[in-house]
C-alpha cells in the first residue's frame, strides 16, 4: 500500500476488508429520478436565455441564486468530500450534520454514497474500477471523446452500485450520516422549495417565488452539477500536473473559483486528507478558507493543513516550474 492510499485508508474510515465488494444494482426508479433531476435543470438553462433576455435577472434572484450556490456546493465541497470522504478535519455534531444535509441539497445523491463513489475513484484512480475515469476508452481523440462524455455524466447511469458497506462502512454505522443519507429526499424537496420561499417572502409576491426556484433552483442546480462533474472529466483530462500521482489528476486554474478550489485537483490526489487543494499563494480555494474560518469558529478541529514540507515532496521536481 502506498503512502497515499494508506493516508486515504486508515483502519477507521478506508474500505471495509471485512466487508466484501457486493455488486450491487441501481433499480429503474433510481435511473428515471437521475434523469429528471439531469433534464429538467438544462431544460431551464435553455429557457433561461429567452427569459433573462426578455425580463432581465433581478438582484433578487442573482443573491439568492449565489446565496444557494454556496451552500450547496460548500456542502459538497468541504462535507461530503474534505470532512466525510477524506476526514481533513473533524467536526462537531451540528455541524457534521449540517455540512451532510447541505451537500445532498445539492442533489449529487445521498451523502454515503457520494463518499462511497468517491473513495472508489481514489482507490482506481484512472485504472480498471476506477468509476469514472475518462481515459477508460483509451486516448485517441474518440475514446478521449467518448471517455470525456463517460465521466461527466455516462457514468451516472452505470447499473453497478458502489457497495456502501466495503467503501463507507463508519458512515452506513454513523447514525446522523445514516439517518441524513436516508432522508435524501427530504433535502432534495429542500433545496427546490427554500429559494422559492425566500424569493415569495422577500419579493411578497408568487412571481418572486417562481423567478427565485427557476435561478436558484433549478439554474443553480445545473451549474453546481456540471461544475462538480467537470472535476470528474475536465480534470483528468487537460490543465497542469505539478505534483506526483499515479493518475492522470490535474490543477485546472480556471474552474477554481466556481468549484470553490476543487479543481486543484492534481495536489488534491497527491495528498487526498489534505484540507487544502490549492496551495500556491494565488491557487484560490474558497473550501479552504471556510474550513479555516471553522477552525477559528471552533466548529472543527484537528484540521490536516499541509505543511510546506509535504508539499515540497510531492512536487514532480523540487523547483519545478511545471
Ligand atoms: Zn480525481
Ligand atoms: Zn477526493
Amino acid at each position: 500500500m502506498s503512502i497515499t492510499e494508506s493516508l486515504l485508508a486508515p483502519a477507521s474510515e478506508g474500505p471495509d476488508a471485512s466487508e466484501p465488494e457486493v455488486p450491487e444494482r441501481k433499480s429503474w426508479t433510481e435511473q428515471i429520478t437521475l434523469t429528471l433531476f439531469l433534464v429538467i435543470p438544462f431544460a431551464a438553462v435553455v429557457a433561461a436565455v429567452p427569459v433573462a433576455w426578455g425580463w432581465g435577472l433581478t438582484w433578487r434572484d442573482a443573491v439568492i441564486a449565489t446565496f444557494m450556490y454556496f451552500l450547496t456546493g460548500l456542502g459538497v465541497t468541504v462535507g461530503f468530500h474534505r470532512y466525510l470522504t477524506h476526514r481533513s478535519f473533524q467536526a462537531k455534531r451540528p455541524v457534521r450534520v449540517a455540512l451532510a444535509i447541505f451537500g445532498s441539497m445539492a442533489i449529487q445523491g445521498s451523502a454515503i454514497q457520494w463518499v462511497a463513489d468517491h473513495r472508489r475513484h481514489h482507490r482506481f484512480s484512472d485504472r480498471e474500477g476506477d468509476p469514472h475515469s475518462p481515459w477508460r476508452y483509451g486516448t485517441d481523440v474518440k475514446a478521449l471523446s467518448k471517455g470525456f462524455f463517460y465521466s461527466h455524466v455516462g457514468w451516472l447511469y452505470d447499473w453497478d452500485k458502489t457497495s456502501e458497506a466495503h467503501y463507507a462502512p463508519e458512515l452506513v454505522a454513523d447514525a446522523d450520516i445514516n439517518w441524513v443519507s436516508r432522508k435524501f429526499t427530504w433535502w432534495v424537496t429542500a433545496s427546490l422549495l427554500i429559494p422559492a420561499f425566500i424569493g415569495g417572502m422577500w419579493s411578497w409576491s408568487w412571481q418572486g417565488a417562481l423567478t427565485a426556484f427557476f435561478w436558484a433552483g433549478l439554474v443553480r442546480i445545473f451549474l453546481l452539477h456540471h461544475v462538480t462533474f467537470a472535476i470528474n472529466s475536465v480534470c483528468h483530462i487537460t490543465g497542469r500536473r505539478p505534483f506526483k500521482t499515479r493518475d492522470r489528476s490535474q490543477n485546472v486554474w480556471w474552474l477554481a473559483i466556481l468549484s470553490f478550489g476543487e479543481s486543484w485537483h492534481n495536489f488534491h490526489h497527491a495528498e487526498p486528507t489534505s484540507a487544502r487543494h490549492g496551495v500556491r499563494l494565488f491557487e484560490i480555494d474558497t473550501s479552504a478558507i471556510t474550513i479555516k474560518l471553522m477552525e477559528k469558529l471552533r466548529w472543527v478541529s484537528d484540521v490536516r493543513w499541509p505543511d510546506a514540507g509535504i508539499i515540497a515532496r510531492r512536487r514532480v521536481a523540487p523547483n519545478s516550474a511545471n
